[in-house]
């Protein structure tokens, strides 16, 4: 009979606690959380709805779900994916649906139903919870120590040898000075391609204008694979938004099309534009909105085309998104066993969840991540002793 310390009673600690107890009826496994309850963000999670994973359709690459930690991934999913997170939940009771954008929550809408299903599974696994108990350092005595502490807080090593990432935020959005554009608060385009100038990084998706700036999921995603990126640079620089999303190209061909239908600038704009926002980019192009196609000449279209493919705003600061964020940063994955995600340098400590160097994009990615992870810990732990 082991005796197993799980630091940390979040989404990770729990359902490794969960599995663990499932697995190993008998053995002394404790949880041992800093606040006064389990789970408390997985409470507010989907705001409060819980998206607790995804069914991947879409994703080409795993590095598009992931930023940090794709290839640990790749390997935890092969072990224990989106339909085994599905089975165990629904094994258990939640019905869950998939939602057109592939999220998956349960169709209860609520985030405490994912919660109470791991309470249950807890206290009939016979776990033993500490609640208000923050670790400081790595206990002894316990033949295995699962470090399940969430985002930022793997500074619990420090002292360790055990390499660290430093962490800085994810999921957030960006403030643009831009009045006329903060003007236009609630204007959502579908299809839109962001990016930064001087970098590689770009994302595609929905933009949402905010009183602030830009929100959305293709600001949330660019906020993700850039996460590092920006905190260096002190979350100011130039954003690049391509309003059609396909390029000089489509920008042409949709502009082309216009001009040959209408008349006036004003009576015509791109499907995909509200009337508000095509008015402000004419402008932004230098262009009278009532002038007609006919007067615009070659310049005049370039500039336009140049407005709608390759727009750009200084930004600078970042906001948060619904509370939502992750830690980019954590336990450096090259400390990291993935077939079992032991410690390389602290035999018998394992890692699971967010305290590792691995975060996502929202759409219960995060998540997903926290239950894998997970569940090889336990699988790992089970098989040792
Ligand atoms: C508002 C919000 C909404 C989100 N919504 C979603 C969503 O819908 N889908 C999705 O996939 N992701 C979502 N995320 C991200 C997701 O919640 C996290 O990725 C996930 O909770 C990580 O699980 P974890 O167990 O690793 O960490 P956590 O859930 O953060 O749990 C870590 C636990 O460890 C405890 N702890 C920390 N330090 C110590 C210590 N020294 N001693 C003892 N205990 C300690 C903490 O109190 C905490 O309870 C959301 C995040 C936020 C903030």
């Amino acid at each position: 009979m082991a005796s197993v310390v799980i630091i940390g009673g979040g989404a990770a600690g729990c359902f490794c606690a969960a599995q663990l107890s499932a697995l190993r009826p008998g053995w002394n496994i404790t949880i041992l959380e800093a606040g006064g309850r389990l789970m408390a963000k997985l409470a507010v999670t989907g705001g409060g709805r819980c998206n607790l994973t995804n069914s991947f359709e879409g994703i080409e690459s795993l590095s598009e779900a992931y930023p940090r930690g794709d290839k640990v991934m790749r390997k935890v999913l092969g072990r224990f994916g989106w339909r085994d997170t599905c089975k165990w939940f629904e094994e258990r009771g939640v019905r869950l649906v998939v939602q057109p954008d592939h999220c998956i929550f349960p169709a209860s809408q609520d985030a405490m139903q994912i919660v109470h299903t791991l309470e249950d599974c807890i206290k009939s696994g016979g776990v033993q919870v500490r609640c208000g108990c923050r670790t400081k350092s790595i206990p002894e005595g316990a033949d295995a120590v699962v470090l399940a502490t969430g985002g930022g807080t793997a500074g619990i090593l420090e002292g360790t040898e055990i390499e660290l990432v430093p962490p800085v935020p994810s999921l957030f959005t960006l403030k643009v000075q831009d009045e006329g554009l903060r003007s236009l608060m609630g204007t959502v385009v579908e299809n839109v391609t962001l990016g930064i100038a001087g970098t590689r990084f770009r994302s595609q998706g929905t933009l949402l204008v905010t009183d602030w700036g830009v929100s959305g999921p293709a600001t949330l995603k660019l906020s993700s694979y850039a996460a590092r990126h920006l905190s260096d640079c002190g979350y100011s620089g130039t954003l690049l938004v391509d309003w059609l999303g396909g390029g000089e190209n489509l920008a042409r061909q949709i502009v082309s099309e216009l001009a040959s239908g209408s008349r006036t600038i004003a009576n015509s704009h791109p499907a995909q534009l509200t009337a508000r926002l095509w008015s402000y980019l004419v402008q932004r192009a230098g262009i009278r909105e009532n002038a007609r196609w006919g007067e615009l000449g070659s310049k005049g279209l370039s500039r336009l085309v140049n407005t709608l493919a390759a727009d750009t705003f200084p930004f600078c600061g970042r906001a948060k998104f619904k509370e939502e964020f992750v830690t980019c940063g954590g336990v450096a994955l090259r400390e990291v066993k993935p077939d079992t995600m032991e410690s390389r340098r602290v035999p018998g400590l394992y890692f699971a969840g967010e305290v590792l160097d691995i975060d996502a994009i929202t759409g219960g990615f995060n998540l997903q991540a926290a239950w894998s992870t997970a569940w090889v810990v336990a699988q790992a732990i089970s098989e040792k002793f």
